[in-house]
């Protein structure tokens, strides 16, 4: 198995890894592993441990690990074409099926589909159309974006701006100054407990509609969201709030972008997030889900009222001055093609629902009677359980206890993948799409275990 006895050392020595402590990393202190295999639900590592990764990487492997199929694709691909741009109408066989089979997936208001190569880069792009977009319209002023506290949107200057999790900002000198942050639409993290869901929802509607007023909807171009907060907690919405938030948009001729990088395609137990939730975006962010992370790819997904104005801004001003070398790479658009045929062939959006839905259920009547537990929720293939110090008085714990890493750490000793969600003490759970009951069982027996040795 140990092929090279230095690779440790020199991982160590050489490689910048993200989201890491660097300095324990660089000691020695920080969780280290060299992943050398994947099958199904399952990773392999250098020391010969076989986990099962309830997080499907970062919620993106949702066909599981080893499919010949996209595999094929992608060898195919690159033997026939590895490379051609897509520039000044250039396109490759795999990049225009993927176009027209994502559009066949998205709502049916929707129009064409810009492909980049990271969630972060999507979500880069969409915020250069919307000020194109303003622009072209004559409202040079209207450019601002919101975004919600707990949203996370990448880490790039701008993504990570949108992203509201300190975490992204401190020391960056983050947020830019074009971005808002609103309330998140989290309804255990409510600051009066006293609140219904419905008025909880009342008090996000009167929150955004203070912040616009605030700083005048003539300066505001458009908010960002995912259907269902993600990194944030994995917190699905509180009933009628995308419904009463979007009226609120169209009120001030603000437009919405749903980021769907962890939504898009199949997690919510429908294909998209936004009909899921009866979403109407502008404007859809998609990536992990499209080619289940076999090769990086993502993208944007463009309504007919937008791509109007794109096409009168070329009229006026020549070719659009936006584009990466790598847009729409024809082996991530062979491995999109292969992956969704493959979601469609296996029935995922459906095992997503039903399976996600027996996991939770499971969870619950494992672990919902325990006093350190105050919510397990989630939608589709996605589950958290956030954790709490008291639960009948809502106390959460301490950060400097940490927790939910010991908590996520305890189930790694099981042979189970959860991750502990950035803010909070809340283990999160999105494992592949494909998963079993019999695999639901082990995630849910393993999490009981994690959290008898951590909490008692
Ligand atoms: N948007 C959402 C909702 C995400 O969850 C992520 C990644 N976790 C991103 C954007 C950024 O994607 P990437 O890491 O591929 O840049």
């Amino acid at each position: 198995m140990l092929k090279n006895d230095l690779l440790e050392t020199w991982d160590r020595e050489n490689f910048f890894h993200p989201s890491t402590h660097l300095a324990d990393f660089a000691r020695g202190d920080a969780p280290q592993r060299v992943v050398t295999g994947g099958s199904g639900s399952y990773i392999e590592d250098r020391e010969g441990n076989r986990l099962l990764d309830a997080f499907a990487g970062l919620y993106c492997v949702n066909v599981g690990y080893g499919r010949s199929e996209i595999a094929d694709a992608i060898a195919a691909q690159a033997k026939e074409l590895a490379y051609y741009h897509a520039y000044v109408g250039h396109g490759t066989e795999a990049s225009i099926t993927l176009a027209k089979m994502v559009l066949d997936r998205a709502p049916a208001h929707m129009s064409k589909v810009y492909f980049g190569l990271s969630g972060s880069d999507a979500n880069e792009t969409n915020i250069k159309l919307v000020w194109y977009y303003n622009n072209i319209l004559g409202r040079p002023e209207k450019k601002k974006i919101i975004s919600r506290w707990r949203g996370y949107h990448g880490s790039g200057l701008m993504t990570g701006s949108l992203t509201g999790l300190e975490l992204f900002h401190k020391k960056f000198d983050l947020p830019l100054a074009q971005v808002i942050h609103t309330t998140a639409p989290y309804y255990y993290r409510r600051e009066n407990l006293a609140q219904s869901e419905a008025e909880f929802v009342a008090q996000c509607v009167a929150d955004l509609d203070a912040l616009i007023a605030r700083e005048g909807a003539d300066t505001i171009a458009a908010m960002i969201g995912e259907p269902v907060l993600g990194t944030g907690g994995i917190v699905p919405p509180p009933a009628g709030y995308w419904e009463a938030i979007q009226a609120v948009l169209e009120k001030h001729d603000i437009l919405l972008i749903a980021d769907e990088v962890v939504t898009g395609f199949g997690r919510t137990g429908s294909m998209m997030g936004s009909t899921h939730y009866g979403i109407e975006p502008d404007i859809i962010t998609i990536a992990k889900g499209l080619t289940s992370a076999y090769a990086p790819l993502s993208g944007s997904i463009i309504s007919g009222k937008v791509w109007t104005v794109l096409e009168q801004g070329t009229d006026e001003n020549g070719p659009i001055g936006h584009g990466w070398t790598y847009s729409a790479h024809p082996i991530g658009a062979a491995a999109g093609v292969a992956n969704l045929k493959l979601i469609d062939e296996m029935g995922l959006v459906a095992n997503a629902g039903e399976t996600g839905a027996y996991f939770r259920a499971a969870m619950t009547e494992a672990l919902g009677d325990h006093g350190n537990i105050g919510e397990i929720r989630g939608e589709g293939m996605l589950c958290a359980l956030e954790f709490v110090a008291d639960r009948e008085a809502r106390r959460f714990f301490d950060p400097s206890d940490k927790v939910g890493y010991r908590l996520a750490a305890a189930l790694l000793e099981q042979g189970v993948i959860g991750r502990a969600m950035p803010q909070g003490d809340i283990l999160g759970f999105a494992p592949p799409l494909s998963l079993s009951r019999e695999e639901a069982d082990i995630i849910v027996a393993a999490t009981a275990k994690a959290a008898q040795s951590v909490l008692g």
